[in-house]
């Protein structure tokens, strides 16, 4: 059974080293896989099927960052502006997806809400500082 995993990961690794989709404008261009994720370790937020609340519930992390979004089958995450008067979400990641979103410049902050049992999350993109 590890032999096959570690097959399948051999696998998936090979066929993750075909670019699926660029960003070829800027200089320090990066290849992102079919979820929007970049190769390198970003910051994570995400919630299990048999999970309450998400993990973390406070994400921060500085500008210039990539996030990778983890929803299971049974929760979802429903992105609101912190503060704002809005009743519907400016972006919704649904039900067993994963996704990476690139926050370029800080300070920027959200509420996550699952649509589902109302848990909630929050993500502070940083002040870029002096
Ligand atoms: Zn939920």
């Amino acid at each position: 059974m590890k032999l096959a995993l570690a097959l399948a990961f051999v696998i998936a690794a090979c066929g993750s080293s075909q670019p699926v989709a660029s960003i070829d404008a800027s200089p320090d261009a990066v290849e992102l896989d079919q979820n929007g994720c970049p190769p390198y370790p970003v910051e994570m937020l995400s919630i299990a099927d048999g999970d309450t609340a998400y993990t973390p519930k406070l994400l921060q992390f500085g500008q210039r960052t990539y996030v990778r979004f983890t929803t299971s089958s049974m929760h979802d995450m429903n992105f609101y502006i912190m503060g704002g008067q809005e009743q519907q979400p400016f972006m919704t990641i649904g039900f067993s997806t994963t996704r990476c979103i690139y926050y370029p410049q800080g300070p920027a902050f959200y509420d996550v809400k699952c649509s589902v049992h109302g848990e909630v999350a929050t993500v502070r993109v940083a002040n870029p500082g002096p």
